[in-house]
Parts: C-alpha cells; sequence; structure tokens
C-alpha cells in the first residue's frame, strides 16, 4: 500500500496542495504553509526597518548580572611601579615607558573615580574638585618597525591583567565598503574578555598601523574609502567614547542582526604607526638646516636620541594626513627610537623573555644547554642592523639558524651542549654538540646519521 504524506504543520494530504516538501525523519511542509511563513517573516522585516534607528536597538546585551558588579582591581602602586613592569620585557624606549606609565595611571584612577575599578590610594578629594571630569588620554605610538610599539601595549595589558586586543588599521573600511567596520575591534576585546562585556569596556585596544589610514597616504587601498577620512571619524567615535553595537560573530552589520552594546568610553586605546616619512614634514616646518647637519647620512643621528620625530607637533600629524580631531583624542604622543647594537643585544639576552633564553629554555627541556658566543650575537645584530626592521629581524635570523639545531639536537640522546659561534651563525662550520660525559668538540653531522 502507498503511503500517504501529510504537511506536518496543516495536516493536508499530497493530494491537496501543489507542493509538499520533504525534510529529515518523514517531516514534511506544504506549499501553503511556507507561502504564510513567508508573510510572516515579511512582515516582522519590515516593520524592523521601519524603525528609526534599527542599529541602536540591540536586540542582545551578553551582559551576566554577577559579572556587572565586578570592580576592577589596580595592581599597580605608582607609574613608576607599571614602568617597572615594562622594562623587565622592553629595552630602552624610555619616553614611551614613561609616557604609558603615567597615561595608565591616570586612567585607572579615571575609572576609580567613576567607581569602576580600585586603584588601592584613595584620598579625598576637595570639593572643587569633584565635579571636574577627567578626559581620557589615549596613547599614540610612533615608531619605525620592530622597535617595540606592539611590546609595550602587550606587555601593559599582561601586568595589568585586562582584556587587550590587537587590531590592524588597515583592514578598517568605513561601511559600504570591502573590509572590516571598526566594530570588529571591539569584538576582538570582549572575546579576550571571555564575551565579559564590563570587563572588556575597561580594557586596551592597539590598533596597529594608524598612519595607513592617513589622509594623503599614498598607497590607498581601493576597497577602502578613498581619503581614509571616514575610518578615522569612525575610529575618532570609539576613542572619544561612544555606545557601539558590535555584532557578536564580527563581519558586516546589517540591520536584522543582534548586537552587544559596549560603551567605549573607559577602553583605552594605543595607536602606533611607523609614519614613515612623518620625519620629512617636521623637517620642513623646523627646517633642515637648524641641525647643521645632513641627518640622512649620519650614522649618529640615526642610531639614537636626535630623532628629529623628537620635535614632533600636532600640526605636522594633520599634514601627515590625520585630521585635528583625531590628533586631538591622542594627546600622550610618544616617539620610539630605532633599536642600536646595544639595544638589540640586550633583546637577545636580558629580557625576561630574552630571545636567546626561549631558545635555551626549549632546548633545556631536552637536557641540552645552549651557548652563544659573544662574537656570535655581535654578529647577528649586525645583521639585523642592516636589515632595518629593528628586533623583528632578530627573530627571523635566530628562526633560520636555530631550526637545524632544534632538528638535529633532540635526536642525540647524549648531547650536553650546544654550542653556537660566529664562525656557526655564518654557516661556516657546522653547529658544535658537546657530547654528555665527555669533553670532546665535534660538529654535529659527523655524527649525526
Ligand atoms: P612594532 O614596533 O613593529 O610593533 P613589535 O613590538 O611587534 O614591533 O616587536 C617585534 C618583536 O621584537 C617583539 O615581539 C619583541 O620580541 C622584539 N622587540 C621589539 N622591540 C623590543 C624592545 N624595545 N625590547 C625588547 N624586545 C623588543
Amino acid at each position: 500500500m502507498v503511503k500517504l504524506n501529510k504537511c506536518s504543520f496543516c495536516g493536508r494530504s499530497q493530494f491537496e496542495v501543489k507542493r509538499l516538501i520533504a525534510g529529515d525523519d518523514g517531516v514534511f511542509i506544504c506549499d501553503q504553509c511556507v507561502a504564510m511563513c513567508m508573510d510572516a517573516l515579511s512582515q516582522e522585516f519590515s516593520d524592523f526597518m521601519r524603525r528609526k534607528e534599527p542599529v541602536n536597538e540591540p536586540k542582545l546585551t551578553v551582559v551576566d548580572p554577577q559579572q556587572q558588579s565586578e570592580i576592577f582591581k589596580f595592581n599597580c602602586k605608582t607609574p613608576a611601579d607599571i614602568k617597572g613592569m615594562l622594562d623587565e620585557y622592553v629595552i630602552g624606549q624610555e619616553t614611551a615607558k614613561k609616557t604609558l606609565s603615567v597615561a595608565v595611571y591616570n586612567h585607572y584612577k579615571r575609572l576609580s573615580s567613576e567607581g569602576i575599578a580600585e586603584t588601592g590610594r584613595k584620598r579625598k578629594i576637595p570639593e572643587d574638585l569633584r565635579d571636574v571630569e577627567v578626559e581620557k588620554s589615549n596613547i599614540l605610538f610612533i615608531g619605525p618597525t620592530g622597535c617595540g610599539k606592539t611590546l609595550l601595549a602587550r606587555t601593559l595589558a599582561k601586568a595589568l591583567d585586562v582584556p587587550f586586543a590587537i587590531a590592524d588599521a588597515t583592514t578598517l573600511t568605513e561601511a559600504g565598503y570591502v573590509g572590516e567596520d571598526v566594530e570588529n575591534i571591539i569584538l576582538r576585546l570582549i572575546q579576550a574578555a571571555d564575551y565579559n562585556v564590563k570587563k572588556a569596556e575597561c580594557g586596551i585596544v592597539y590598533v596597529d598601523e594608524i598612519d595607513k589610514i592617513g589622509r594623503t597616504t599614498e598607497n590607498i587601498s581601493i576597497s577602502r574609502d578613498v581619503s581614509g577620512e571616514g575610518v578615522q571619524q569612525a575610529l575618532l567615535k570609539m576613542l572619544e567614547g561612544t555606545i557601539c553595537n558590535v555584532p557578536p560573530k564580527g563581519g558586516r552589520k546589517h540591520p536584522e542582526q543582534e548586537y552587544i552594546k559596549v560603551d567605549t568610553r573607559n577602553i583605552l586605546f594605543i595607536c602606533g604607526g611607523a609614519f614613515s616619512d612623518l620625519d620629512k614634514i617636521v623637517k620642513e616646518r623646523i627646517g633642515k638646516k637648524v641641525l647643521g647637519f645632513n641627518v640622512e647620512n649620519d650614522e649618529q643621528f640615526k642610531e639614537k636620541s636626535e630623532n628629529i620625530l623628537h620635535f614632533l607637533q600636532a600640526e605636522d600629524l594633520i599634514k601627515f594626513g590625520l585630521i585635528p580631531e583625531f590628533v586631538g583624542r591622542l594627546p600622550a604622543v610618544s616617539v620610539l627610537d630605532n633599536l642600536t647594537k646595544e639595544d638589540l643585544k640586550m633583546v637577545l639576552l636580558s629580557t625576561k623573555n630574552a630571545m636567546i633564553k626561549q631558545y635555551a629554555k626549549l632546548l633545556a627541556m631536552d637536557g641540552i644547554k645552549l651557548t652563544v658566543t659573544d662574537d656570535a650575537i655581535d654578529e647577528i645584530t649586525e645583521q639585523a642592523i642592516k636589515m632595518k626592521t629593528g628586533a623583528r629581524a632578530l627573530r627571523s635570523t635566530l628562526e633560520a639558524l636555530m631550526l637545524d639545531i632544534m632538528y638535529n639536537a633532540p635526536k642525540q640522546g647524549d648531547v650536553e651542549e650546544v654550542v653556537i659561534d660566529r664562525a656557526v651563525f655564518l654557516k661556516e662550520v657546522e653547529p658544535i654538540f658537546v657530547k654528555r660525559q665527555s669533553s670532546d668538540i665535534f660538529t654535529g653531522t659527523a655524527v649525526l646519521d
């Protein structure tokens, strides 16, 4: 006997309707029920569209009430404490560290005055100052690639135990263009805070490559708004403090979507960029001859403190292409210097997470000691300086150097020490493996395989 299929919604049989669509497990829906559903949905959609400002009325706010009452504990006593923590991981960049420490300290005092954070020091504020509103002081880092801009922001977030997100300004575009909405930056922060919106609202965001959204930037992407100004305007709102509607799954916003509502008033924004050619603008302003020498060819000048960007003023940034309001929202400007050879040596050897220490730890897990001689360190840093990508060059150079060693050393159960000297680094000889219970030194490939 032929089985009679029926619509699971209205009960009509296949002979009473035009179409019967089958689902899984013997479930069916008829054309008439589908039409009814379409009507209902399109009505809801057009109601939604008719509302005045649909995007400002988020349907969903992911806030756990228990988390909402959480008060932020600020575990630093003074700006010097903050700088002390940064010193452990970041070499040089003294002014930037100071600027950052003071800005963050003030930021937490601001949060404390709003009852959001506890700073540990509570003093009575005179009556006449109680109503004074302290403005947020976002930070702008200007410095060449690989000098520690991201590292500073990352270290700070780690030290303070606050949610931290990194965004790349070049991927951001004005609404309507191909790319990311600025709200996605905040989404990353929410994710870093495990969807605790209150915690995210006190977090730190590092926006890298901020110089690439300058109005006059030459390499404008065709997928971005032509001037770059739209992105600056959108970012500006977030920097100032706004309630922004964050799509929980990222991507482009659209009217039917549900949003997470986030107040950005207390989020600290640190923007960073290399701002190449900004020095030319500064030079032009102050007059090239003032310094009395040709700065472009002077190695000493390039190496350290006489960085012309230290004479930077807001008007130079505006000339570079940042809109005045945007510059105004980044009052704490800090210029970072190129790392010198001595700095690079310290990056390799002395910080808490120094690169050589990291490899030493990895090898120690195999019971192998790593020794890098002074002449090797000299050569590595010299080559890094030539590559002009700051400490980033160190990482890539070391990766290339260590690959074979990390591959071969564990194979040898009896290796006690690996020695890298200048000749090994220059690949003139094979890495030196010192065998356990023997003072003999022999080259790796001679014994491996
Ligand atoms: P950028 O200035 O381009 O943001 P990063 O901060 O990302 O550079 O630096 C890349 C890497 O180089 C860091 O992860 C770190 O290992 C190293 N580094 C850069 N600058 C410093 C510094 N001043 N002190 C210690 N390490 C540094």
